[in-house]
């Protein structure tokens, strides 16, 4: 998922296992060097956020058979759950639901008799919803559950014909990760568990299925839409989108799905896809999913994108016809390597499928669209490190985050993305790039379709490069990358001369020493826009403001990173006149990470906090219930 200038994140938690084999220079453990066959520190048992228990039963296999009500929301049907035994003295099967409606739970020892078996639903919890315990015999091979979801589905989201770009049709699209597909799947919700999915999906007329697996293109005489996914993935990358989609071919393996009326706009801004992806290649190895599709979903997508595999879901707010914006899938596309590839085992790994993407969007931006742009990237995620580092308690500024914490949702923090791609340029930085290249996608490798941890992570970087290449760096300072709250003293920091140069601009229009007109802004790239506002001095005042917006039209730009960047600026220095710009803003984006600092200003005042409740009040019908609970907390927040 992206974060910066994307999306929204989750708090990362460090579950006790972690204290005692994250210390790994004792770790002892047989790997030859090309790293075909890993080894490491076992995969902890259970992780925190997941009531499975697949160290005993083992779902090894979905196939989902639902059927799509946009009438009643609901979604509703079965799911077969292949099972393995791995302790024999199991008798109960634990998956995580949440908000399900449990009709019944069948067992089959032949996929062809089945019984009926004895299930219990436990208590909810606010977060990880409720533990459905089903008693599975020893000969039992699947597992049925029949059910259906809640309209409050909290991965669902039910959008009506007003709110898509056709007006036409009604919208559904899922979000799973964190933990969401246990609100419209039972299962083993946990990215310690991969396993392959088939489904069936029976439609309304008209409207067609997608999803992130292989699919058919036509549905069959039942009407139904079927897909397959035969590599094993976590249940947060399970995805379905169903509207009035079209589909457009970009290149051979690529092609994009939109509204018919996006879609020849998608397709331009999208074309060079297959071109990013041969780059990747070059660097980490085969793309190993065969095709890479993009859907453009409608704006209340609550993220930049999601990397569902096959079928990244994309946020148009990311169409500006210039294809100025497309590093957004240049991070979902390095997640077929980092993320979907080799997954973190848990939540608390993080850092392992964001910090590896953000290091590869940088590679992969620096290789397509030269240095200077991906300097001014790496720029730009510094920045954003800094504020979630002032946001962030004390115990989730490091990598290894030090408490846990209850919901995966709940804080938004670059911290797992910004400070992990910086850990990784500086081992880059010490050992080189040949050398680290080699590493990086020996790390893939060796994990391909496989969950690790952080403690496998430094096991393999301990046995590859500090052991093999001494006196470059220490397991003392990697300790320091993970667990001081503090980013070390001896990390690099990235600079930009495209915005040094910026600098000095601004320095000489706020000096009056270089008229508004005389900004060469005219030449400036999204990135040195965003720097311009974000960094502006505290001293700049609303008639400099004002100067600035009808010179350049700020309040009514068409590029929705611009906005957002100008509208928190604007607010903060308390320029009430782009108020009503902020309202039309609010009300036509859902991407939280471009909301969400506007809200933020606003609420910082009562005046403002009174007003973003009646802008929220008109605006939520069109925001994710993701979002909502995000907009939902910062407005009930006391101003800071
Ligand atoms: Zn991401």
């Amino acid at each position: 998922m992206s974060r910066r200038r994307f999306s929204a994140v989750f708090r990362v938690l460090s579950p006790a296992v972690f204290a005692t084999c994250a210390a790994s220079g004792a770790v002892v453990f047989s790997m030859t060097a090309t790293a075909t066959s890993v080894a490491g520190p076992p995969l902890p048992a259970s992780e925190p956020h997941s009531y499975a228990n697949p160290q005993m039963l083992r779902v090894t296999g979905v196939a989902l058979d639902l059927k799509v009500d946009f009438t009643h929301k609901r979604l509703s049907g079965s799911v077969d759950l292949q099972i393995e035994h791995r302790d024999p003295a199991a008798r109960e099967l634990m998956l995580d639901t949440r908000d399900l409606q449990i009709a019944r739970v069948e067992t089959s020892s032949d996929g062809k008799a089945w019984k009926p078996a004895a299930f219990t639903l436990g208590e909810r919890d606010r977060v990880l919803g409720a533990r459905l315990a089903i008693q599975t015999p020893l000969d039992a091979q699947r597992v049925r559950v029949h059910y259906q979801t809640v309209p409050e589905a909290s991965g669902l989201q039910w959008l009506a014909p007003v709110q898509t770009a056709g007006k036409k049709q009604p919208y559904l699209f899922t979000q799973s990760q964190a933990i969401h597909a246990r609100s419209w799947i039972p299962l083993q919700d946990t990215p310690l568990v991969r396993m392959p999915y088939t489904a069936r999906i029976t439609a309304p007329k008209g409207l067609r299925a997608v999803m992130s697996a292989e699919m058919q293109d036509r549905p069959g005489a039942d009407g139904a839409w079927t897909f397959s996914m035969p590599q094993p993935i976590p249940s947060y990358l399970i995805a379905l989108a169903v509207g009035d989609i079209a589909f457009r071919s970009t290149g051979e393996r690529t092609g994009v799905y939109a509204e018919p009326s996006m879609l020849e706009r998608a397709a331009y801004e999208f074309a060079e896809t297959e071109k990013t992806m041969a780059l990747a290649e070059a660097l980490y190895g085969p793309y190993r999913w065969g095709r890479y599709d993009l859907l453009i979903l409608p704006p209340s997508f609550p993220y930049g994108g999601m990397e569902n595999p096959r079928l990244t879901f994309v946020t148009p707010s990311v169409i500006t016809g210039d294809r100025k914006l497309v590093s957004l899938i240049t991070h979902e596309l390095s997640h077929s390597w980092s993320g979907n590839l080799v997954t973190n085992a848990t939540w608390s790994d993080f850092w392992l499928n964001e910090g590896f993407t953000t290091y590869l969007t940088n590679r992969l931006n620096e290789a397509q669209f030269g240095s200077e742009f991906a300097n001014m990237e790496r720029v730009l995620g510094a920045q954003d490190l800094r504020k979630s580092v002032e946001q962030a308690e004390i115990a989730d500024r490091s990598l290894l985050r030090a408490t846990p914490a209850a919901d995966p949702d709940e804080v938004f923090s670059s911290i797992p993305y910004e400070r992990g791609n910086l850990f990784l340029s500086w081992l880059e930085s010490r050992y080189g790039r040949a050398e680290f290249d080699r590493f990086v996608r020996g790390w893939f490798d060796g994990h391909a379709f496989q969950s690790a941890t952080t403690a496998q992570f430094r096991a393999y970087l301990s046995e590859q490069l500090i052991r093999r290449l001494p006196g470059k760096a220490s397991e003392a300072q990697v300790d320091e990358w993970m667990n001081s709250p503090e980013l070390p003293a001896f990390a690099l920091m990235p600079q930009s001369d495209a915005f040094t140069a910026v600098d000095a601009q601004r320095r000489q229009w706020l000096d009056g020493k270089l008229a508004i007109g005389a900004l060469p802004a005219a030449d400036w790239a999204v990135q040195q826009w965003q720097y311009f506002l974000d960094t502006m001095p505290a001293t700049v005042t609303v008639a400099q403001l004002q100067a600035l917006d009808r010179q350049f039209g700020l309040s009514r730009s068409g590029n929705q990173i611009i906005g957002s960047s100008w509208l928190r600026l604007a607010i903060a220095r308390n320029d009430r006149s782009v108020w009503p710009a902020a309202e039309r803003y609010l009300q036509s984006v859902g991407r939280m990470h471009l909301i969400e600092p506007v809200y933020r200003e606003l609420s910082k005042t009562d005046d403002g906090r009174r007003y973003a409740e009646q802008v929220y009040a008109k605006a939520r019908a069109g925001y994710h219930p993701i979002a909502q609970q995000e907009v939902q907390r910062l407005l009930g927040k006391k101003a800071s």
